[in-house]
């Protein structure tokens, strides 16, 4: 294996991956990914896989514009993977319900509806009985919900590995189980120490999810992250029990192929806490149930936990680093990784090859919290 490469990728989730397909489908770039555990084990095989670019942000800003120029990306990313790898990401477009208890709800999520249209995105109400109709198990409780058509739904762990088989087939080296250790800028170009010996890049890319804060000190900067680690579980039901996917009072049911639904998820600020618990899993079950009463004769089939890249205004870290102009940084998408991965890898791939106006970045710059006062 070369030691040399024109970019290297310190980390190989969903963020890494994605910028690795991009550069290779875009540029001559040689491309190296180094990665400490498996591919895609982190975050990224942990997401439910929503697409969930009006039902997570509901304020307009640079987030939610982005949000749903990435959501846009999908039909036809998902034909190229499978053209290209033959890896299925299971795009399912059958859109979401955000569903109601009680009438101050009601008001809020028809308040959202507005948002969403004056903002030219499609969201409509429907009310109890018209729900029924369209998803006969939910409970006949639940006052209406919020329809949003546009936000579909993948199968996270198979994008993932799409991203990572396209970007191999394309030329990209991968090289797993091995950890980023620290940097060498004194000469033009980036050494890269791993625990597999040295490796050169003319520019380096951080895309270590919430453990990207931790490199970025070695180079100086300062980039806060913390992680939001959540549960999940998943069921399965001989026949599918909805349609669309549900998202409930601080839970969310996602219908997936074969009649396997995930309900997620839970959330934890600043824990590193590896293990489900059993406070969790009733925590899920007892909200699924109220939306999803059927949920309760679902098969066990697992859960499962993962740490969302979190940054204290919510927005990920994109850009160059502002002292080392070989250095780049594309971290902390939180919650919404697996829909932005797309555009983040196009973008960061756009920018590493001097194509991306520099402002397309600009609220999202890596250093935006590098002069705070502790
Ligand atoms: P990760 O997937 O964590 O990848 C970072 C990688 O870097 C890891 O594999 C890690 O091992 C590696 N690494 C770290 N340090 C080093 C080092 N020093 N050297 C080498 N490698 C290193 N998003 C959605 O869009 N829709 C959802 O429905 C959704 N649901 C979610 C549900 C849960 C429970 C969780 C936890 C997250 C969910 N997300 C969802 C968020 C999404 O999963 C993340 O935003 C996304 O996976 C982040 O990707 P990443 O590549 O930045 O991080």
């Amino acid at each position: 294996m070369s030691k040399d490469y024109d970019v290297v990728i310190a980390g190989g989730g969903i963020i890494g991956c994605a910028i690795a397909y991009y550069l290779r489908k875009l540029t001559d770039y040689t491309v190296l990914v180094i990665e400490k555990g498996r591919i895609g084990s982190e975050a990224s095989s942990a997401a439910a896989g929503m697409l969930g670019a009006q039902a997570e942000l509901n304020e307009a800003g640079p987030l939610y514009t982005m949000a749903r120029e990435s959501r846009i990306l999908f039909p036809e990313l998902s034909r190229e993977l499978k053209e290209i790898c033959g890896i299925d990401i299971e795009f399912i477009d059958k859109g979401l319900f955000k569903t109601a208890g009680d009438e101050s709800e009601v008001l809020k999520l028809k308040r959202l509806i507005d948002f969403h249209n004056n903002n030219g995105q499609p969201a409509h109400w429907v009310a109890g009985p018209e729900l029924l109709k369209m998803e006969p198990r939910l409970s006949d409780r639940v006052a209406g919900a919020m329809f949003l058509p546009k936000d579909g739904q993948v199968n996270p762990v198979q994008l993932t590995r799409a991203f990572a088989e396209s970007a191999s087939r394309l030329g990209a080296v991968f090289l797993d189980f091995t950890e980023v250790a620290g940097f060498d800028f004194s000469q033009s170009g980036i050494d890269v120490q791993t625990s597999a010996g040295m490796y050169y890049g003319e520019k380096v890319v951080l895309a270590s999810g919430v453990w990207t804060g931790k490199l970025a000190v070695q180079s100086g900067l300062h980039m806060p992250m913390f992680p939001v680690k959540g549960e999940c579980l998943s069921l399965t039901f001989l026949e599918p029990v909805i349609t669309s996917t549900v998202i409930a009072d601080e839970c969310y049911l996602v219908p997936k192929r074969g009649g396997r639904l995930v309900v997620g998820a839970t959330m934890e600020t600043g824990s590193y806490d590896r293990k489900v618990r059993a406070k969790g899993v009733l925590e899920l079950l007892s909200k699924a149930s109220a939306v999803l009463p059927g949920i309760l004769h679902g098969e066990w089939e697992k859960a499962w936990t993962g740490f969302r890249p979190q940054t204290p205004d919510g927005l990920p870290y994109m850009g160059k680093h502002p002292c080392h102009k070989d250095l780049y940084i594309a971290a902390g998408h939180f919650r919404n990784g697996i829909l932005l991965s797309p555009l983040t890898g196009r973008w960061m791939a756009e920018l590493l090859e001097g194509k991306l106006q520099e402002e397309t970045l600009r609220e999202f710059a890596p250093d935006r919290f590098a002069y705070e006062k502790n």
